[in-house]
């Protein structure tokens, strides 16, 4: 995990707007070409020659999408990024270059913002991304990010969500629930700590499962297995709300249906028994819950022999008529009907 923990409390009132910015983005570099201006002038230029440009933003509120109860600010700015960076793969494109927006309450001290540009920064760093801007202004209450992600690709190499086609396969990378019960684990400890404050977690069990939660990555790598491979996806998209939810949204831009089976589902040995001791079905977590950042995908029959043996990839059903629908088939042999029980921010629970 992240560490760097800072005691001291300077107010960022005392930088003032443009001392901070300054403080915060003097030791960017530029790494890629394609960056003409980074931070510094009223905009950024960026020159992509030949390529098409790829853009995606997230916005991250605290409260909604984080809580800095068990969520290091470190932690933080890295997933802010890589979140943005999971949808740039999910076009099969090249990450190139981030923008990055915060709004902050006089809660937070100049210590608390550099932790969460340590984490933007560490992130840039591993993936060879450039900041090349972004926005600094305060807020009433809590703290707000935004990451704009550009990237590149050559137009052909592009995937679009609506590419499947009956008789495909469907795949998928790494494996799929884990951030989800770290979240759960994180959230108990919290319970457990608001009860007794002197407790201390002991967390050894579910590492694999918090560092998932808190430390995602996105699967740049992906991208350069597939061309090596020599496979095109037909229909791609990464995987954020949970599988089911991701599941229908190719479906329905696709126009088909398709079979995702239990048996098939790529889970973490950790999960399996992090599930049986909360009494949750491993499969209903691995299916609904989200924030993996893995990438979904199809492909045709023909390509099935180049990643059978590949441990970067599980085949977990395949793509149907759309008159057939969209389902799961449990190891029992029946047929249930996939809803999206994805996260959704916008739903009271
Ligand atoms: P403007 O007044 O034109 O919005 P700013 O003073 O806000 O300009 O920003 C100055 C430069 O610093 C710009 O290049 C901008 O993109 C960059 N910048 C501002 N805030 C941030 C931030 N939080 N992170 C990274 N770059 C930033
Ligand atoms: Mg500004």
């Amino acid at each position: 995990m992240l560490e760097n923990k800072n005691p001291q409390r300077t107010s960022i009132s005392q930088l003032g707007e443009f001392g901070l910015i300054d403080h915060l983005t003097k030791n960017f570099e530029i790494r890629q070409d394609s960056t003409l201006k980074g931070i510094g002038d009223d905009a950024a230029v960026l020159d992509f020659k030949d390529k098409k440009a790829i853009v995606t933003t997230d916005l991250l509120i605290e409260g909604i999408h984080f809580d800095l109860a068990f969520m290091p600010l470190k932690h933080l700015g890295y997933k802010a990024v890589v979140v943005n960076l999971s949808d740039i793969c999910a076009m099969n494109a090249k990450p190139t270059q981030i923008t990055v927006s915060i709004a902050i309450s006089n809660r937070f001290p100049l210590e608390a913002v550099e932790e969460l540009y340590a984490g933007i920064a560490l992130a840039a760093n591993q993936y060879n991304v450039d900041v090349i801007g972004g926005d600094t202004t305060s807020s009433q209450t809590g703290l707000l990010i935004s990451v704009t992600a550009l990237g590149q690709a050559d137009e052909s190499e592009i995937v679009y969500r609506n590419g499947a086609r009956p008789n495909e396969l469907l795949v998928v990378s790494g494996d799929l629930g884990s951030a989800y019960m770290g979240l759960q684990v994180l959230e108990r400890e919290k319970q457990v700590f608001l009860v007794n404050p002197q407790s201390q977690p002991d967390l050894d069990n579910y590492t694999y499962l918090i560092e998932r939660q808190l430390k995602p990555e996105a699967r740049t790598d992906i991208r350069t297995l597939l061309h090596a491979l020599e496979i095109k996806p037909t229909s791609m998209i990464d995987i954020s709300d949970g599988l089911s939810s991701e599941i229908l949204h190719l479906c329905k831009q696709s126009n088909v249906g398709c079979n995702l089976f239990e048996e098939k589902l790529p889970i973490d040995p950790q999960l399996i028994n992090t599930c049986e001791e909360f009494n949750i079905d491993a499969t209903t977590v691995a299916i609904n819950g989200g924030e993996d950042y893995e990438l979904l995908f199809t492909i045709g029959l023909g390509d099935f022999d180049k990643i059978k043996a590949n441990p970067n990839f599980t085949v977990i059903g395949h793509i149907t008529e759309e008159k057939e629908g969209a389902h799961l088939i449990t190891r029992a042999d029946t047929k249930i009907p996939l809803k999206a029980r994805g996260w959704n921010a916008l739903e009271s629970e």
